[in-house]
């Protein structure tokens, strides 16, 4: 045991373990062993792991809920951190709110809709976390969490506290400019006032278009790349012919091309394979280089 495995094991105890699977921590139930793991429950806790791996020389990945990332098989090298229930907490004053990074994004809105705020009804049916919703700059329909975001607080690589403006987080199409090892804590949104109602209708109608088109009842991580300038990846994989085109237990959506899901027991490999294929064949069709949009993780 690494004098590192010892420090976080006795400080702590069973929120620690090594060599743990990271499979069941993510949407597309795959991937290996993260070499350290630790779930923090305070942003002192959260100083403490960070200010540790970082003495020792080791990268720290902020796993969220785990629903836009392929795990790589052999797993993640360094340690993994997770934000728990301390997380979790939802403040609202007027129009501001302040939610932690580990709050459920589609609780944030039914939460904020209850208060009759508007700003995040597109996040309906997007899973995930509010940190994780922030780092990928998550939308849909037509909004994006970048336009609803005031402030940013976090944690450096090197553990220490940080506040971020909007401008700063640099926000663009599914990214951001995070500084490598960021990991943010909470999150504060300036929301309008809305008719309650009419907000409700408008969640209920993005979570119809989701229902319609996604293949929500298998393993999957979302859209797999960035729609192009201009276009949607998904018409550039159905024109190239991948709609059900399946590597092991890995295979692009009948129902939607820009889906891949695991059909039981895929490998990350495969996914990875399926991926590469995608790229190369739209690339010969239709001139395009698909970008990505899950993000590959950990050992490859
Ligand atoms: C069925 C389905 C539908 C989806 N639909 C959409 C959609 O419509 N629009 C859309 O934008 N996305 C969509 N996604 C993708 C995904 O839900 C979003 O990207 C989501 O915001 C990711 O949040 P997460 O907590 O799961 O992050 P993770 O997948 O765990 O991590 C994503 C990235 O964020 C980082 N991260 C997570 N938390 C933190 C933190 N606290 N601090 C620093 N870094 C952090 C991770 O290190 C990683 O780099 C969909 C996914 C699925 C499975």
């Amino acid at each position: 045991m690494s004098a590192l495995e010892q420090q976080l094991q006795s400080r702590f105890g069973a929120r620690f373990a090594a060599r743990r699977p990271l499979a069941d921590l993510t949407s597309f139930h795959i991937g290996g062993p993260a070499d350290l793991f630790v779930a923090v429950e305070s942003e002192s806790e959260l100083q403490e792991a960070m200010a540790a791996a970082h003495g020792d020389g080791i990268a720290v990945f902020c796993l969220g809920a785990g629903t836009n990332l392929l795990v790589s098989d052999r797993g993640v090298r360094g340690l993994v951190v997770r934000l728990g229930e301390g997380f979790q907490k939802i403040t609202i004053a007027g129009c501001h709110v302040v939610a932690g990074a580990a709050v459920d994004f589609g609780v944030l809105v039914e939460t904020v809709v209850e208060h009759g705020l508007a700003g995040v009804e597109f996040g309906e049916g997007i899973p995930g976390s509010v940190g994780g919703g922030l780092v990928m700059n998550a939308g849909a329909f037509g909004g994006e969490i970048a336009k609803v975001v005031t402030l940013v607080h976090g944690v450096s690589r090197e553990g220490l506290a940080e506040s971020l403006t909007r401008d700063q987080v640099g926000f663009a199409y599914r990214r951001t400019a995070l500084a490598p090892g960021f990991i943010i804590t909470r999150v504060e949104f300036d929301l309008t006032g809305g008719d309650r109602a009419q907000l409700r209708a408008r969640v209920a109608e993005v979570h119809a278009r989701r229902v319609a088109r996604q293949p929500l009842g298998v393993p999957n991580a979302g859209s797999i790349f960035k729609n192009p300038p201009g276009g949607f990846a998904g018409r550039l994989l159905e024109g190239a012919g991948l709609k059900g085109t399946r590597v092991g237990g890995a295979a692009f959506s009948e129902q939607h091309a820009n889906f891949i899901v695991n059909l039981g027991g895929a490998r990350a490999e495969e996914v990875r394979m399926l991926i590469e294929m995608a790229r190369n064949r739209v690339k010969e069709r239709s001139g395009v280089w698909l970008e990505p949009e899950v993000k590959l993780v950990g050992d490859w």
